[in-house]
This record gives C-alpha cells, sequence and structure tokens, in this order.
C-alpha cells in the first residue's frame, strides 16, 4: 500500500478560533506585574503599549476559545493549512520504530510560524486607528513577519534590529526593506535607552531585550504607535495554536496521535502553538503525552534559570513577568540561531515547567547544526537554525525509542526554514563553529 507523507486541511477546515489554555490550567500562571505599585497590571497600562485587543487577549484567563477575526482568516487562506509531513527520510536515516511527523510552518511567505501572530496583532492595530507600529526583532524573523503584515494592513512599520544579526543577516534587512518597513540597528542613538546602553558599553552586540527597550520607547512616546511583540506574552502564544490545532486534524487524518510533542524554544510561542492544543487533552481527556521545549545551551533559562519575577527587557521598561529566567541583564553568546536568544521564558511555558507538566532540554549549537543537515539531507528543507533545536531533541527521543525498542509517535514543529541562514550553515560545514 502506498503511504501517504502529507495532510493538509480544505479551507473551509482551517481553525476560525484560537485556543486559550490558560482557562483549562488548574495552576494559572501569576499575574504580570506593574513595577511601579508591584500590583497585577490593568487592561489600561497595558493598552498604552499594546492594541487594546492584544491586550485583553494578554489578560484573558476565561474564554477557552477566542474567534479569529475574518480579514486574519483570510490572510492564513494564503499558506495555510501548512502540511504535516511524516519524515520517513528521517526516520530511515535513524533507523528507528518511532514514527516521526512535523508541522512545515516554513511554507508561510515570510518562511517561518512568525506570520500568525504578525497578521493578527497588525489587524487589530489598523482596525483600533493607529497608523504606526513598532517592533524588535532578533534574528529577523519576527520583523519579517510584521513587515509583511504591516504592509497587507496599511501601517507603518520602525523596527530595531539586534545589531549582530543586523550584521551577519543582512538579507533579513533586505526582505523587511522589500516589504516597506525601517530598520534600525540596537542598541541604538535614536532612544534614551539606546544612547544609555552604548554609553555604558559602547560595543555592545545588542539582544532581544535592548530591541525591546528601543521599540517600547518609541511606542510609548510617538502618538498613534503602538508596540507588538513576537513571543514570549500569552496573546502571541494564543495566536500560534493555529499550528496545534491544524496538526491536531492532520494527525487524525494520518490516523496517529503523537506520544511527544516538541518545539523549539525562544520565548515560547512556537512551542506552546504545536503543544497547547494537544496538551489540551492531557487535561480533559487523561491523555497522556510528553511535551519537550528545546532551548539553546548557551541561552539555557528553561533547564538552568530561576523561576523569578523579572523583567522583559534590559532597561526594565516591561511589566515584571513570573517566568524562569537567566536575568534581565543576560547576555547570550552570539549563536546563530538568534531567535532563541532570549533571557526568559514566556509566563504560561515557565507555570508548565513549574508544575512539571512539560519538559525541557537543551541542546549546544553543535548539535543543532548537526541534526539540522541530517535533516535537509533527509527530507529536503535546510530548517531555521532554530528549528534545528527542536529537530535534534526529535532525534534524540527517536533514538531512545529505537534504543528501547519501541514503537512511538513524535510529533515536532518545523518552525522556519534556513534559506536567509546559509552563512551560518557555511561556517558549521567549514568546521568554524
Ligand atoms: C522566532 C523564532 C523562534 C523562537 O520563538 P518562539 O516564540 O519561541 O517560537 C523559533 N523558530 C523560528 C523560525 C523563529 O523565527
Amino acid at each position: 500500500m502506498e503511504k501517504r507523507k502529507r495532510f493538509f486541511l480544505e479551507e473551509r477546515d482551517i481553525p476560525r478560533r484560537w485556543y486559550n489554555i490558560v482557562a483549562d490550567m488548574q495552576n494559572k500562571p501569576m499575574p504580570a506585574l506593574n513595577p511601579a505599585t508591584r500590583k497585577p497590571v490593568t487592561l489600561d497600562e497595558l493598552s498604552h503599549i499594546f492594541s487594546v485587543e492584544a491586550s485583553r487577549q494578554e489578560l484573558n484567563t476565561e474564554d477557552r476559545w477566542i474567534d479569529i477575526p475574518e480579514e486574519v482568516r483570510d490572510q492564513y487562506r494564503l499558506y495555510r493549512s501548512t502540511p504535516l509531513v511524516r519524515a520517513y527520510g528521517l526516520e530511515k536515516a535513524l533507523d528507528t520504530p518511532a514514527h516521526i511527523y512535523f508541522k512545515n510552518e516554513s511554507v508561510s511567505p515570510v518562511g517561518s510560524h512568525k506570520l500568525n501572530s504578525a497578521l493578527a496583532q497588525a489587524y487589530y492595530c489598523k482596525k483600533e486607528g493607529l497608523t504606526n507600529i513598532t517592533t524588535e526583532t532578533g534574528a529577523g524573523q519576527w520583523g519579517t513577519a510584521l513587515a509583511y503584515a504591516a504592509n497587507v494592513f496599511g501601517l507603518e512599520l520602525a523596527v530595531y534590529m539586534v545589531k549582530v544579526s543586523y550584521e551577519q543577516k543582512p538579507y533579513r534587512r533586505s526582505l523587511m526593506q522589500v516589504y516597506g518597513a525601517q530598520v534600525i540597528a540596537s542598541p541604538s542613538m535614536s532612544t534614551k535607552a539606546g544612547r544609555k546602553i552604548l554609553t555604558e558599553t559602547p560595543n555592545h552586540q545588542g539582544s532581544l531585550g535592548t530591541a525591546i527597550s528601543e521599540a517600547v520607547e518609541l511606542a510609548t512616546t510617538v502618538p498613534g504607535c503602538k508596540y507588538t511583540l513576537g513571543s514570549v506574552l500569552n496573546h502571541v502564544t494564543l495566536h500560534q495554536t493555529v499550528i496545534g490545532l491544524e496538526a491536531e486534524r492532520q494527525m487524525e487524518m494520518a490516523g496517529e496521535y503523537p506520544d511527544v510533542v516538541i518545539g523549539c524554544f525562544g520565548g515560547g510561542s512556537n512551542f506552546g502553538g504545536i503543544s497547547y492544543p494537544f496538551l489540551r487533552h492531557n487535561f480533559q481527556d487523561g491523555r497522556r503525552t510528553r511535551f519537550i521545549a528545546a532551548e539553546p545551551s548557551a541561552c539555557p533559562k528553561l533547564t538552568k534559570g530561576r523561576f523569578m519575577y523579572d523583567y522583559g527587557d534590559e532597561a526594565c521598561y516591561t511589566p515584571l513577568l513570573p517566568m524562569y529566567s537567566l536575568g534581565h541583564t543576560f547576555v547570550p553568546a552570539g549563536i546563530h540561531a538568534g531567535g532563541l536568544r532570549y533571557h526568559g521564558a514566556g509566563t504560561i511555558a515557565s507555570s508548565l515547567l513549574k508544575d512539571g507538566i512539560i519538559e525541557a532540554v537543551d541542546i549546544d549549537q553543535l548539535e543543532s547544526f548537526r541534526a539540522g543537515v541530517m535533516f535537509a539531507r533527509a527530507e529536503g528543507i535546510v530548517p531555521a537554525p532554530e528549528s534545528a533545536h527542536a529537530i535534534a531533541a526529535t532525534v534524540r527521543e527517536a533514538l531512545k525509542a529505537k534504543e528501547e525498542g519501541v514503537g512511538r509517535t513524535i510529533l515536532f514543529n518545523l518552525s522556519g526554514h534556513g534559506l536567509v541562514d546559509m552563512s551560518a550553515y557555511d561556517r558549521y560545514l567549514a568546521g568554524d563553529m
């Protein structure tokens, strides 16, 4: 019998609602705090920075399902559903009894899952009458996704890009500019926060923390401008649940259910996006699926960080978040997986990890590239260096299944492709890593 390799949904079956896992958590995450008052942040305070609707979603702990606006779903139809693929090639390369599936978010026009939230956030800003939006970007994927989305909904965008990435990844800057965004290397002299950092550390190579400080400062000082964030926060993860909700139906088409779900972990949005729709069946139906977040050894907040209230940024502009963190002044080494260089973990994932409901592993850079190259040769897709961490964790699980001589169904999220990261692969192939 011919074995089916790829599974797609009909357009009418693209999800109409996102899944809010907080509604189903017995132990809900502790609230984000206003650092000045030490009281839980209010809708008023949040919507000073973010669109009102995103702020509402951020604080929503009650509604399990939240409607996807028709205008956003209409944009999703351009690239969704994304394929669920049975990775026969990788299974063969590993000679494993495990069945490996991946959800391919790299097929979005911008090459990563980030567009799922960018479209939603830009839409809300437009609907609320704003003219400008701003953000930070690490490796450039979020900035690229938002540049595309800002253009779709007719907004002006200024992106603060982490300096090390701005220099290492000039093509992501070009992509953002092609879509019409203005791109500034961070730390920069254009904000108070940037000037302070550069005065103290003239050679600062930037981090998501410094870029967030600059973007938030712009959003709170320029009228008609709001800030958007590509990871970490609850509403971003909410938007990404479209990944897992599709995968749930596609796994059904494949006649399987995952024993293990794996995602790479920067701030937690693609991990949560693929995991939480399945985790709801652990909560509701007694399923025993394991969930593994794969983070880089160079930025190990989940495996080596401490659970605490910490700032989301270097300059302490954001609310205090209850999360696993390496401290807001932590500057990770300049690894190539720029999207994973963030000091903290989203509050939902942090709370789930603290309660032993999800697991985390750390992967060093060499192991991630070894897995990435193996995947490219077996499945034809060059993965983003971030996604390669999920692949490395998948390889570990598949080899464990082989050692134990048991079948196991593994699902991982391929959060993006690496075609704009070829200089990193060059370094790996040259043995220079
Ligand atoms: C941004 C990014 C990540 C990390 O962000 P999360 O919010 O943790 O998902 C992972 N992979 C890719 C391709 C990214 O662009």
